[in-house]
């Protein structure tokens, strides 16, 4: 990847953080401060090639900057990567040594945890740089969080669709019972939502369906299974060319990141009857409860927030209907616009400002 392609990828800032001693190899991506630091995990793993590890950090880091301006956060987009096998390359040292590089950025980007970094990880990183949240002392498990903000999603939706946000006797079809699928799909039945699951974990399946009386179907048949709403919770891509022509619903509401193969898929929907809630919207709950830890609020106050999507969603749906444009062009439309309303970038944050030498 040339320096040009780089820059053409939009971001402030990508950096390359080296440690001999510790083995550390760590990209740092800010995608865009307009609107608060770059907020985002940091993942660790063992990449084919420091490109591709380049490309992840250029795309995850962007991906944040739409989430947390969708979510109306302080927050820009930022995301890192540590390069290596983290089951023989983590260790304290590496994490420490990380936690200096975080804090060199001087509160540009903050840390939180991602794929293979865990709150204790995160506890490490916090011993050199305040940039970090999802420690051990912060929100707690954010899953239940945005499965609240997956349902105010899904009765926007319904009410949408429906003329009614009411959920009773809805049949929703939830892939996926993992932390977040399970959470809401308990979550609808107490709304008296008629529930079927599914998931590729026989034992969570039986467990769930025994604790519940939820009714349950192979993961091979989800697709062509008639419901009236399709909640993905389990893996990216299942809305594509093969999957489309079979889904029989009237609601698509993503939870599990990157639902839709390509973005073209948005307007294949549109086309086919079906309201699409744009995953990146629907899902903040999580980023919600991080940057809720970090600004110092509540688990209630990030469960309110988490609540308040449902209301984005619905202007984001309006909107779309007035322009014509699908509900995912609707939404990049307003996460642009907040950032070009925004001020200037801020250089810094103020809690550096402060610490800076004066004269
Ligand atoms: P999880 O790993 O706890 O659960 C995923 C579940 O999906 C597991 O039970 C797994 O067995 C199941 N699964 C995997 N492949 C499947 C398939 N082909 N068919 C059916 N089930 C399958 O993950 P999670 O935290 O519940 O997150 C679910 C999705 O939501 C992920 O894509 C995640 O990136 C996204 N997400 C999660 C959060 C959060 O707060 N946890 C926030 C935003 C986005």
């Amino acid at each position: 990847m040339s320096l040009t392609e780089i820059v053409d990828a939009g971001h402030e800032q990508v950096s390359y953080f080296v440690d001999d001693e510790t083995g550390l190899r760590a990209i740092v991506g800010i995608h865009d401060t307009h609107l608060g630091p770059g907020l985002g995990g940091t993942r660790f793993y063992d990449y084919e090639s420091d490109e591709a590890a380049l490309q992840d950090v250029l795309r995850l880091s962007s991906a944040m900057t739409y989430k947390a301006a969708a979510a109306d956060l302080p927050f820009g987009g930022g995301k890192a990567v540590i390069v290596g096998d983290p089951e023989t390359m983590k260790s304290e040292a590496l994490l420490e040594a990380y936690g200096r590089a975080i804090e060199t950025l001087g509160g540009r980007y903050v840390a939180s945890v991602d794929m293979n970094t865990t709150i204790e990880d995160m506890d490490v990183v916090a011993r050199e740089t305040d940039y970090v949240a999802g420690t051990s002392d912060g929100l707690g498990d954010p899953s239940p969080i945005t499965a609240r903000g997956a349902l105010a999603s899904i009765e926007t939706c319904a009410e949408h669709v429906y003329g009614d946000a009411s959920l009773a006797d809805l049949d929703v079809l939830v892939q996926g019972i993992g932390k977040v699928g399970r959470s809401l799909a308990a979550d609808l039945i107490e709304r008296g939502a008629a529930v079927t699951v599914s998931d590729v974990d026989d034992v969570a399946v039986d467990r769930f369906v025994g604790e519940t009386g939820a009714e349950a179907i192979a993961p091979e048949a989800v697709y062509g299974e008639p419901c009236d709403v399709f909640v993905p919770c389990a893996i990216g891509g299942v809305v594509n060319d093969e999957t489309l022509p079979e889904l029989s619903c009237d609601i698509v509401v993503g939870v599990a990141n990157n639902v839709l193969e390509e973005r073209r898929h948005a307007a294949a929907l549109q086309e086919r009857g079906i309201l699409y809630a744009p995953d990146y919207v629907v899902n903040a709950g999580g980023l919600i409860t991080v940057a809720k830890e970090y600004l110092g609020g509540t688990r209630e106050g990030a469960y309110e927030d988490a609540e308040a999507i449902g209301d984005r969603l619905r202007t984001m749906i309006e909107r779309a209907e007035s322009r014509g444009t699908t509900v995912l062009e609707a939404a990049d439309a307003y996460v642009e616009a907040r950032i070009s309303d925004a001020d200037t970038i801020p250089p810094i944050p103020p809690e550096s400002v402060s610490d800076l030498p004066s004269g």
